[in-house]
């Protein structure tokens, strides 16, 4: 191909071919996706400046916008560059210098169309949105939306009038709402693509062709606008704001609250909203919950980048088919590794397999698989897949010698290099560890239950261990799609340790007469996702029990607690605990109005981030940035405080 006009900058590439269609690519200069970042602005500033040039001496008749890099199309702003935009003055200069330069592009008097794969988020998608025509690639890679509110802000190129434009107002403050990432074909049916094609090499063609007939999206229909008209503009922002109080506070989460003050103002005019948009967005970029927010982005970033690098594993041997064991290997084998998984008989393992299919039935769209996924999980009660695993985890009893026994009976049988785990919650590693030979081999992997929906591994290091091995198996927690965050040996680990003092203060309150409902009430205007009564009842008031004693917390005989545990009721999972509990779901009573919730929560806190604390001088963690972030994903600890140590010494906890 001959090309014309060539331009090439850091990020862009640009020429026009014989038919004077105009390529453009971005390839953002470092790491592996592209980002719009500050630098990627001002070079398009130049780019646009030359299509507009081409166009009016008819040197072009379009243009295709595609991405160079293979994880897709552009992941949204460079976040790296947000705390620097905190000042008012600045972050106000550079959105203003954006909009101007997406409307410049939305204006061009040629077809602007985007080619689409991967991820297209955040100020990728707004780009896309101020491009005539969006093309995208319907394959399970391909993913679309704006992230934003994750990080305390919503969209601030634009984004919240060109999506409304295109998708109608309520499908598009859904989506900034919640921050969901659509599929392609999700997007196409929400107007925000305007063709599908199936493979990334047919967007050229559909993109040159989509220059060439001159195609342009449409708007959303009348019907779709008719919500924002201002007569019942006012009920669905209320609505709206309904929604978004049942999932978190306005002085937690202002993001949400501003982004539907500015429907409310401007929701039938996108071009109005577009308009109010900078004004809304920049008090949000400095405040503590976005600060906060992004602190948390970056150190569960952190958590990627640990672990050996090369390190592959391709099969899982699990022993011990129970609650754990058993929703370890459907969750390995979800993540596509071949898993065998043991019990003492075909029996064990039955219920295992069960809720694997119910997992793998949720989470794909296809029979074919969940089939697939199926295969890959077997029952294996003889243990046969041991010789040939990369990595064994032992799930079984939290027995000492039951332990130690299975260990030292794998020590010959294993492969050379192969990773040798327990998901033991309270068993120091070196005692287990003393049944082998080499006791360096034994390392923690500690799930949280349910497996499938929380998101840490704490790595459990022994004295005995080297970097290597924990390096291992931190790499294989990435590698089934976990965040590893590694902790000393030490009782109750991290998560644990610091939950229990919580738990069991709160416990005490109800044991003295205080109301569970505002206990629980207090923790979550704290900013906890669940209160701690309910969270005993959810982990199991047994679980909770023997975990306070290996912590050296005694249940006092003749005690509430002692006595539900005593009466089988131990939590959700026998129907009742200090709840009783109905489809899931706690059954509370009446809360009575407090004014003080908020400052109760805090009292209850205290124990926990107390506790964190102390694990941090004790260096069972190797920082406090790896406190927070551990127990911010261990306990669901308010994100938009930063976690235990930040939220102490910012004097909010
Ligand atoms: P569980 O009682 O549900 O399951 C244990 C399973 O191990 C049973 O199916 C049992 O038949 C099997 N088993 C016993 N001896 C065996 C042997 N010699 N060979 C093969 N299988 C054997 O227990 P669980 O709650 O899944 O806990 C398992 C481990 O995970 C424990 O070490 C526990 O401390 C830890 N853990 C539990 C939780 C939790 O919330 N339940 C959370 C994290 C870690």
């Amino acid at each position: 191909m001959i090309a014309h006009n060539a331009t090439e900058t850091p990020n862009w590439s640009f020429h026009t071919d014989l038919e004077k269609i105009g390529w453009l690519t971005i390839h953002s200069p470092e790491g592996s996706v592209n980002t719009l970042s500050r630098e990627a602005i001002t070079e398009l500033e130049t780019l646009v400046g030359q299509f507009e040039a081409l166009a009016s001496s008819g040197q072009l008749v379009g243009v295709v916008l595609l991405s160079g890099k293979d994880s897709g199309f552009i992941a949204g702003a460079d976040v790296s560059e947000f705390d620097t935009m905190s000042d008012p003055s600045v972050l106000t200069e550079a959105l203003t210098r954006t909009h101007a330069l997406f409307a410049r592009i939305e204006k061009l008097p040629v077809p602007i169309v985007a080619g689409i794969h991967g991820f297209c988020l955040g100020g990728g998608l707004e780009l896309a949105l101020a491009c005539h025509y969006r093309i995208a690639v319907n394959d399970e890679k391909t993913r679309i939306g704006f992230p934003e509110v994750n990080l305390g802000i919503f969209p601030g190129f634009g984004g919240t009038g060109r999506s409304i434009r295109q998708a109608g107002p309520v499908d598009a403050m859904q989506i900034m709402l919640t921050g969901k990432m659509l599929r392609a074909g999700a997007a196409r049916g929400l107007n925000l693509v305007d063709k599908l094609v199936r493979h990334r090499d047919m967007l050229r063609w559909e993109g040159r062709k989509a220059v060439l007939q001159k195609r342009k999206s449409s708007e959303a229909g009348l019907v779709k606008r008719a919500v924002a008209l201002p007569l019942v503009r006012e009920a669905v922002a209320n609505k709206m704001r309904e929604q978004a109080g049942k999932k978190a506070r306005k002085e937690h989460f202002p993001a949400p609250y501003a982004l539907i003050d500015l429907f409310q103002k401007h929701g039938d005019d996108w071009k109005a909203m577009v308009r109010g948009e900078i004004d809304a967005f920049v008090p949000l970029m400095g405040s503590p919950t976005a600060t906060n927010l992004r602190r948390v982005f970056f150190l569960s970033e952190s958590l990627k980048k640990q672990g050996l690098k090369g390190a592959k594993f391709s099969r899982v041997h699990v022993i011990g088919a129970g609650v754990m064991g058993g929703d370890i290997a459907a969750w390995c084998a979800y993540r596509g590794m071949s898993v065998t998984l043991q019990d003492l008989d075909m029996e064990r393992i039955k219920p295992a397999l069960d809720r694997a299919k119910k997992l793998f039935s949720k989470r794909y769209k296809k029979r074919r698989e969940v089939d697939a996924a199926m295969l890959r999980l077997s029952a294996d009660p003889q243990g046969t897949g041991v010789a040939r695993a990369d990595v064994i985890i032992e799930a079984v009893v939290e027995k000492l010698e039951v332990k130690q026994a299975i260990f030292s009976g794998l020590e010959d049988k294993m492969k050379p290099g192969a990773i040798m785990a327990t998901n033991t919650s309270s068993i120091e590693l070196e005692r287990i560890a003393e049944a082998l030979k080499d006791p360096a081999r034994l390392i923690g992997l500690h799930f949280f239950n349910p497996v499938a929906q929380l998101p840490l591994v704490e790595v459990i290091r022994s004295r005995f261990n080297s970097d290597e091995a924990i390096g291992k198996g931190a790499s294989f927690a990435q590698a089934i799609g976990k965040s590893p965050v590694v902790v000393k040996s030490a009782p109750g680990f991290l998560v644990n340790r610091v939950l229990m003092p919580y738990m069991l203060g709160a416990v005490e309150r109800v044991e003295r007469g205080e109301s569970k409902e505002v206990l629980d009430a207090a923790a979550v205007a704290f900013g906890m996702p669940m209160g701690p009564i309910e969270l005993m009842d959810t982990v199991g008031l047994d679980v909770g029990k023997s975990v306070a004693t290996e912590l050296g917390h005694a249940v006092p005989e003749g005690s509430q607690f002692a006595r539900l545990i005593a009466e089988g009721k131990l939590g959700r999972k026998s129907g009742e605990g200090f709840y009783k509990w109905e489809n899931g779901k706690a059954v509370k009573g009446e809360t009575p109005e407090r004014d003080d919730l908020a400052k109760l929560g805090r009292e209850l806190v205290k124990p926990l981030v107390d506790m964190t604390e102390v694990v941090v001088s004790e260096g069972v963690v190797a920082s406090p940035d790896l406190a927070d972030i551990g127990v911010i994903m261990g306990t669901g600890f308010a994100p938009f405080l930063g976690g235990p140590m930040k939220a102490r010494a910012d004097g909010r906890a």
